[in-house]
C-alpha cells in the first residue's frame, strides 16, 4: 500500500479522535462565532500537493488555511434564508453514513438495508407531518431537487393527458403552469425540465397583504386553461412571510377540474408538529406531489430534503426516472429500485441523520422545535416595533419575520447600512429581500440552539445599527 494511506490506516483510532476533537471544539465554541464575515477572501489556488501529508497534517492544514472564514451558520444568530442547525444525533448519522458508505438502491441485491433505512426515514416523516401512507418518497439533497423531481412527475403527467409519453418522446404538447408566489427553485425546475422559466400563469394573490394565492382567481385561470394540462405549484409557506396558499380550497377545486397538484412545503410542512399551526396545511394531503427540506426546519446536515408522491402516480414516476438500459439492477416494474424512482442514480445514505434525529428526539423533540421557533420569532417582532426604528412589513404568520424601515425615503441607503453594520460586528445574520416592491429585512427562526437570550443579543445589534 502506498506509505501514506498504509500510515492513516495504522492511526485510524487516533486520526479520527483528532477529528473527532476539532468538530467538539468548534461546536462547543458556536454560540461565539462569528455569523459573517467581512473579507472572505479566499487563499490564491495553490498548486495540487504532488505527494500527500497524511491526515493529521491535513487537518492542521485545513484549519491554518480555512478556520478564521468559517461562519457559524449552523448557531444561533444565523437567521438568514432560511437556514437550519445541526443536532447532536443529526451530526451522529452524517458522520456513519460517510464511514457505512452505503448506496441505496434496491430492496434486493446491493444497498437493501440502506434502501429498508431510507423507506422507514420517509414513513416516519410521513407519520410527523400526519400525511396518509399513501405517499411514497426519497431523499435528494434540497427542496430544489424535490420540486425538479415532483414536477418532472407532474410532467409525465401532462403529457398523458394528451397521450405523449414525455420521458420518450420529448415535450409533444403545450403545457400550462399556474402559481402565485413561487420559491425560485421552482422557477429554476421549469427551466431544467424544459417547460420554461417565464412560462408561467401568474395567479393573483388573496386580498390583504397576502402572498397566497386567491383561489377564485385559480379558478376562473383553470376555466380559461381546461383545453391544456395544468399544473398547479403552490406554496405551503413562503419564504417572505410565511403565507400559506388555501390548500382545503385548491383541494375542492380537483373536484370540478383536471390538474396536477404540487406543493412546495420546504420548511412549512413543520407546521404540522404544531397542534396551533397544523390547520395551515389542512387538505394538503390531496396533493399529487408534496416537497419537504430536511435541512430546514429538521436541523439536519445540507444534502437532504425528501420528495413525497401520491403513489397513484408511481406508474407514470418509473417512466420518468427508470434506467431502462440496464439488465443487471433489475425489472424495474417488480424490483422496487431508488434507481428507478429518482433522478439519482449512485446517492449516499442520505436518510440516515434525519432517521439518527427523529430515532433520537422524537415528534416530541420536533414539536418543541417548531414551537419554540415560532415563539421566539413572535418575541422578536414584538421587540422590534417596541425598541427599534423597523416596523414589520406583514404579520408574523409563522417564523419568519419580515420588516422594514418605515420612512420610505430613507429606506433601502439605510437598510444596506444597517447590513453592513452588522456584518462587521458578525453577531447576527439577517437577509435582505423585496416584499411587495419593498426592499425588507427577514429574519428565519429554524435553528434548535436560538434562546430568548439570542432575541436580545439581536435586538441589541440591531439597535446598535440603526
Ligand atoms: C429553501 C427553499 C427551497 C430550496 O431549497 P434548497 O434546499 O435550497 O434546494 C425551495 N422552496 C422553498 C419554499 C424553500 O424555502
Amino acid at each position: 500500500m502506498h506509505n501514506t494511506l498504509q500510515n492513516d490506516l495504522d492511526n485510524l483510532d487516533y486520526l479520527l479522535s483528532l477529528t473527532k476533537d476539532k468538530a467538539a471544539a468548534y461546536l462547543n465554541d458556536i454560540n461565539d462565532k462569528p455569523v459573517s464575515i467581512n473579507n472572505v477572501q479566499g487563499t490564491i489556488p495553490i498548486n495540487l500537493p504532488e505527494n500527500g501529508i497524511g491526515l493529521e497534517d491535513t487537518i492542521k492544514a485545513f484549519y491554518e488555511q480555512h478556520q478564521d472564514k468559517i461562519l457559524a451558520s449552523s448557531g444561533p444568530r444565523y437567521w438568514g434564508f432560511v437556514t437550519g442547525g445541526t443536532t447532536p444525533a443529526a451530526i451522529a448519522g452524517d458522520w456513519l453514513s460517510a464511514v457505512f458508505d452505503q448506496n441505496p438502491q434496491g430492496l434486493k441485491g446491493a444497498g437493501d438495508v440502506s434502501a429498508n433505512i431510507e423507506l422507514q426515514t420517509i414513513n416516519w416523516l410521513i407519520q410527523l407531518f400526519g400525511l396518509p401512507s399513501y405517499f411514497k418518497g426519497g431523499f435528494v439533497t434540497g427542496a430544489t431537487m424535490s420540486n425538479f423531481t415532483s414536477l418532472a412527475i407532474a410532467r409525465q403527467w401532462a403529457g398523458k393527458q394528451k397521450g405523449v409519453d414525455i420521458a420518450r418522446e420529448g415535450i409533444k404538447t403545450e403545457i400550462r403552469i399556474l402559481t402565485a408566489t413561487p420559491h425560485s427553485s421552482a422557477i429554476k425546475s421549469l427551466a431544467m425540465l424544459g417547460l420554461g422559466s417565464s412560462n408561467i400563469i401568474a395567479i393573483k394573490t388573496a386580498d390583504g397583504n397576502r402572498e397566497a394565492m386567491d383561489t377564485a382567481d385559480l379558478e376562473v385561470k383553470l376555466l380559461e386553461n381546461k383545453d391544456f394540462p395544468v399544473i398547479v405549484i403552490s406554496s405551503a409557506g413562503t419564504v417572505n412571510t410565511v403565507d400559506f396558499d388555501d390548500m382545503q380550497a385548491i383541494s375542492d377545486l380537483q373536484k370540478r377540474h383536471t390538474f396536477y397538484w404540487h406543493i412546495d412545503a420546504a420548511f412549512g410542512a413543520f407546521a404540522a408538529c404544531s397542534e396551533k399551526y397544523s390547520h395551515l396545511l389542512n387538505g394538503w394531503q390531496f396533493a399529487d406531489s408534496i416537497t419537504v427540506d430536511c435541512h430546514k426546519w429538521l436541523n439536519v446536515p445540507y444534502d437532504s430534503a425528501i420528495y413525497l408522491v401520491n403513489e397513484k402516480h408511481s406508474a407514470l414516476q418509473l417512466q420518468t426516472f427508470q434506467n431502462s438500459n440496464a439488465p443487471y439492477l433489475g425489472d424495474p416494474a417488480t424490483d422496487f429500485s431508488f434507481l428507478n424512482f429518482g433522478p439519482e442514480n449512485s446517492r449516499r445514505l442520505r436518510a440516515l441523520p434525519a432517521w439518527f434525529a427523529l430515532q433520537a428526539y422524537g415528534r416530541n423533540g420536533f414539536g418543541w422545535i417548531v414551537e419554540n421557533n415560532i415563539v421566539l420569532a413572535n418575541q422578536f417582532a414584538q421587540l422590534l416595533e417596541e425598541k427599534t426604528i423597523f416596523k414589520l412589513t406583514a404579520p408574523v404568520r409563522l417564523n419568519v419575520v419580515c420588516f422594514s424601515i418605515a420612512d420610505e425615503k430613507k429606506r433601502s441607503g439605510k437598510l444596506a447600512l444597517v447590513l453592513e453594520k452588522l456584518k462587521s460586528s458578525g453577531k447576527l445574520f439577517i437577509s435582505p429581500t423585496s416584499y411587495k416592491g419593498i426592499p425588507c429585512l427577514r429574519a428565519a427562526f429554524v435553528n434548535w440552539r436560538t434562546t430568548d437570550e439570542d432575541i436580545l443579543i439581536a435586538i441589541d445589534e440591531l439597535i446598535k445599527a440603526s
